[in-house]
């Protein structure tokens, strides 16, 4: 069921109980007070008939003049509850009364008896009371009135009543119906855009709403917010894929390049007769050479793709000094030159995982080796800035040109200067997801022809004992590692 047909139904359903009660309240209370007034209205009358002997009478028009006639049936009765006399207007009927009101008054148990009796001519209230002569119970006087009037208007009450409250119930439901449905509808064209939405898959659509601002308008203010989150979900998700794809197309390529030319290689080595013995061993250098690079090449891949698959880095205090002296010396024992100077006073304390700040230290002077003349100069420094420490690599080599600098980091992205090296266009990437992965920062000021500089920021390790900072500080002035 719609809640526009259950709100309705409710309503028009609370609006008819509350007329049923209020006209059966009514019904009754109109019954009781029009009958206590007749009950009044006949004792005093008694009482006038006993005290003057008079009755009221009406004037009626007959054929042969006017004729007065009274209002009330009027009848003795001796004690014995025989009937002595009669109105006129009582014709051959006689007023009953119950032998329970005939004691109740012979006795003057009750000064007054009142009985509901019904005749052809409808219902009859009649009023007994005892004559009283001389401080005797000498006989008993009744007196009745037709009730058929006021049965009349309490029908006639009681239909107007069935009748309006069906009509109001009726009324109340089409209006209601009305009402809800046109406070309904801007959640119809919700839940219709909602669904145009969802089937077309367009995040960029909003939900149009003018009215004020409700608990609907505050619906549609949070769906279309709602929206605007899908939507930039949507396009990360689409961009991701995106970016994966390309990367699985480059990783297949550069994978695909060392085997074709493993494959010459070993073909030239099949080859009969037989290459000359210095051409074979220059070709098994080969093979060698690009085995090392597949090797790299794979292990830098696996890298990247433990850091996609999300990277939880064992946080730890490091000091920088001592890590900086042993990645120089790693770094250099697989490029000896240009040396490496570590330089500086100062140390710190980083919040970060010690073998990925090692791995990225690595990379970044590896390159800082490979694009440097060995005249050239390498330095390797700890920087403190704002709450964060870490370690710059300044290098005067070929340098990078700042059309391909917003590049650098992109997977698989070499410039000029690196085609012919062995490089594979992965490690400042890696070295990058690295950095992301322990909420740091990497950047790069680079000029062609003059060098780069590559720094690492990462947060402060504020847990450190003051003690213990002030001794690194005390790190060795001038670093020079051979
Ligand atoms: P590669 O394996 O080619 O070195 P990287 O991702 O480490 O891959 O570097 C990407 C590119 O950035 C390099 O090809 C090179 O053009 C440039 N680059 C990186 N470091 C330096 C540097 N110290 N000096 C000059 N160019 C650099």
């Amino acid at each position: 069921m719609s809640i526009r047909l259950r709100l309705t139904l409710l309503y028009s359903g609370i609006l008819a109980c509350t007329l049923v009660v209020f006209s059966v309240v009514l019904y009754v209370l109109v019954g009781r007070f029009t009958l206590h007034w007749q009950e009044q209205a006949l004792a005093e009358e008694a009482a006038q008939i006993l005290t003057q002997g008079e009755f009221r009478l009406t004037v009626i028009r007959t054929p042969q003049g006017k004729v007065a006639i009274p209002q009330t049936f009027v009848q003795t009765r001796d004690l014995s509850g025989q009937v002595v006399s009669r109105s006129i207007n009582l014709g051959n009927y006689e007023l009953p009364l119950s032998d329970k009101g005939l004691a109740a008054l012979t006795s003057g148990e009750a000064n007054g008896w009142l009985e509901i009796v019904r005749t052809d001519n409808g219902r009859l209230l009649i009023y007994s009371r005892p004559v009283v002569a001389n401080g005797q119970t000498v006989g008993i006087l009744q007196v009745a009135r037709s009730l058929a009037d006021l049965d009349r208007t309490l029908t006639t009450l009681r239909q107007y009543l069935v009748v309006g409250t069906v009509v109001s119930t009726i009324t109340a439901f089409f209006v209601g119906w009305v009402l809800a449905g046109a406070s309904l509808r801007p959640i119809n064209r919700i839940t219709q855009t909602a669904r145009e939405i969802g089937q077309a898959r367009d995040f960029s659509r909003r939900v149009e709403y003018e009215g004020p601002n409700d608990e609907i308008g505050a619906l549609v203010t949070t769906l279309n917010e709602m929206l605007t989150e899908l939507q930039a979900a949507y396009q990360q998700v689409e961009q991701a894929l995106v970016a994966q794809r390309r990367f699985v197309a480059d990783a297949s390529h550069e994978l695909r390049t060392p085997l074709t030319t493993l494959r010459g290689n070993v073909e030239l080595l099949q080859r009969e007769p037989p290459l000359p013995p210095e051409e074979q061993r220059a070709i098994l250098q080969d093979v060698a050479a690009e085995i090392d690079r597949m090797i790299r090449l794979v292990r830098e891949l696996l890298t990247l793709a433990r850091a996609d698959a999300g990277l939880r880095p064992r946080w730890e205090p490091v000091q920088l000094g001592p890590l900086l002296e042993d990645a120089v010396r790693q770094a250099q024992l697989l490029r000896p030159r240009p040396v490496v100077r570590a330089m500086g006073t100062r140390d710190a304390v980083v919040r970060a995982d010690r073998d990925l700040l090692r791995q990225v230290l690595l990379i970044l002077l590896d390159n800082a080796l490979k694009y440097t003349p060995e005249d050239g100069t390498v330095e390797a420094q700890v920087v403190v800035e704002n709450g964060r420490a870490g370690i710059a690599v300044r290098d005067t080599g070929v340098g990078i040109d700042p059309a391909i600098l917003p590049h650098i980091f992109d997977r698989f992205f070499r410039g000029d200067a690196a085609r012919r090296g062995d490089g594979t266009g992965l490690g400042l990437a890696i070295a990058k997801s690295l950095v992301d992965a322990m909420r740091g920062e990497i950047r790069v000021v680079s000029k062609p022809g003059e060098g780069s500089t590559f720094t690492v920021l990462l947060p402060l390790e504020t847990s450190v004992p003051d003690d213990e900072r002030a001794e690194s500080r005390l790190v060795a002035a001038d670093r020079t590692v051979p």
